[in-house]
């Protein structure tokens, strides 16, 4: 089989891989970069309104033949890994009559991210179909074993891909780590490793970055649990992605240790709603020792009013019963994680409890070291409440240690390097059976 790394060979995010056998084409993948041609942070508004060809030109799409809304469809399927955006984000310029497989949670977090889109920002996935974990299927001349991974993107899944005649096998990890809440997958997988891989395309994300403090989320929540218990604070803020629904988990864990209460936006709340229909384990605002922020964002709190406009709108019920409004903070007994963003800050600062609190910043700290606008923001509330920063954090990937065991057992006759910034790097540490190839080159399995 013929392949093509379009984008991943020597960046974090906005993978893409062709795969290509006689008769049937698929592609793994079509995110959006996270970077520019020039470094930069890749902006979105400047591709807003551009035509597929202008952004083939600019080398922001790729010129793949009939995958696109203006060419007629012969692409055979497109398998999306997860719901992050630097593998899905370009998948609203192809041709909508292409089928696109992918998990049900990736596919529900997709869509419940659309909830709060403007109509042109949205990922509209109109004719999912929807992959199991170890459930074989068959795509033209491909079989394909998709199978769940441990990710901080909910539901995430690698691929084994197999050319039928020849027998030539693939395997595309997606990202992956080991130490969340389903590092069992993990285990899992490498006890019982695919027989034989003649081409691995491994991620090697944290071959760029410091593992850093917190190995795994069991630690990320006694780091969170000794904060909550030193805290002279009752309200604790906490910097997390909404969507990030491990690092959740974790967080609600900490508040049950401590008799905390968690006080997740409805925005958040949303997601572990959809999350929660794919999964029992994640927690729910209808449970013990969960509330919900309700905040007047000028014309009332934006997020509820999006939400009473979905299918699941029977929500707004909980919505109601576990309310807290930022006046209502001064009456709790116990201590409050409260989960934030950003865009909360104004709703945040009603709260007067916050003063000179700890912060807890569960992301990856890389986007308040960088010079942005959202890094300024951070900073400047942080200052002008006096708040005192922990970083709190695990990452999504898997550790150079974890990726060398995994390279190991797979033992595949090629390790290609993808979602990394030093490809350069995976020879000293995976061996002599590293290739590297460029971006937009073909080759052979
Ligand atoms: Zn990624
Ligand atoms: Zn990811």
């Amino acid at each position: 089989m013929q392949l093509i790394i379009h984008r991943g060979t020597y960046q974090i995010g906005g993978s893409c891989v062709e795969v290509q056998t006689a008769d049937t084409r698929i592609l793994l993948d079509f995110g959006m970069p996270l970077y520019d041609s020039t470094g930069s942070d890749f902006n979105e508004r400047n591709i807003e309104g551009k035509s597929v060809e202008k952004l083939i030109k600019e080398n922001v799409l790729f010129d793949i033949k009939g995958l696109y809304r203006n060419s007629t469809p012969s692409i055979d399927a497109v398998l999306i890994s997860h719901s992050h955006k630097d593998h899905y984000g370009f998948l609203p310029y192809i041709n909508p009559k292409i089928p696109i497989y992918l998990s049900k949670g990736a596919y529900e977090l997709v869509n419940a991210l659309n909830v709060f889109l403007p109509e042109s920002k949205r990922t509209n996935i109109n004719n999912p179909i929807f992959l199991r974990h170890n459930r074989l299927l068959k795509i033209g001349g491909f079989q394909i074993k998709p199978y769940l991974v441990d990710h901080s993107g909910f539901d995430a899944m690698g691929f084994l891909i197999t050319e039928v005649p020849t027998g030539k096998t693939i395997l595309y990890t997606g990202d992956f780590r080991a130490g969340g809440w389903t590092k069992k997958r993990f285990d899992d997988f490498i006890k019982n490793p695919p027989k034989s891989v003649d081409c691995l395309l491994m991620e090697g994300t944290m071959l760029a970055r410091e593992g850093g403090k917190y190995p795994g989320e069991t630690a990320v929540v006694q780091g969170v649990v000794a904060v909550i218990k030193e805290s002279a604070n009752a309200v604790i803020p906490v910097y997390c992605s909404g969507q990030n629904i491990d690092r959740i988990v974790s967080l609600y864990k900490a508040a049950l240790k401590t008799k905390s209460i968690l006080v997740v936006d409805p925005y958040t709340a949303y997601m572990l709603k959809v999350a929660g229909k794919i999964s029992k384990h994640i927690p729910q605002i209808e449970w013990d020792n969960i509330r919900v922020f309700l905040a007047n964002y000028g014309k009332g709190d934006i997020y509820i009013n999006k939400i009473s406009k979905t299918k699941d709108n029977q929500m707004m019920i909980s919505l109601g019963r576990k309310k807290i409004k930022a006046f209502d903070f001064a009456n709790l007994k116990q201590k409050v994680l409260l989960l934030m963003r950003n865009t909360m800050i104004p709703v945040v600062e009603n709260i007067p409890q916050i003063q000179g609190s700890t912060i807890i910043y569960s992301q990856w700290e890389g986007y308040i070291k960088k010079d942005t606008v959202d890094a300024k923001k951070f900073w400047s509330f942080v200052k002008r409440n006096k708040l005192k920063v922990e970083h709190i954090h695990t990452s999504g990937h898997a550790t150079l240690d974890k990726l060398k065991e995994f390279a190991s057992k797979v033992n595949a006759r090629q390790i290609v390097p993808i979602h990394t910034e030093y490809p350069e790097r995976f020879k000293d540490h995976f061996g002599p059976n590293v290739v590297r190839y460029k971006d937009g080159q073909s080759f052979e399995v």
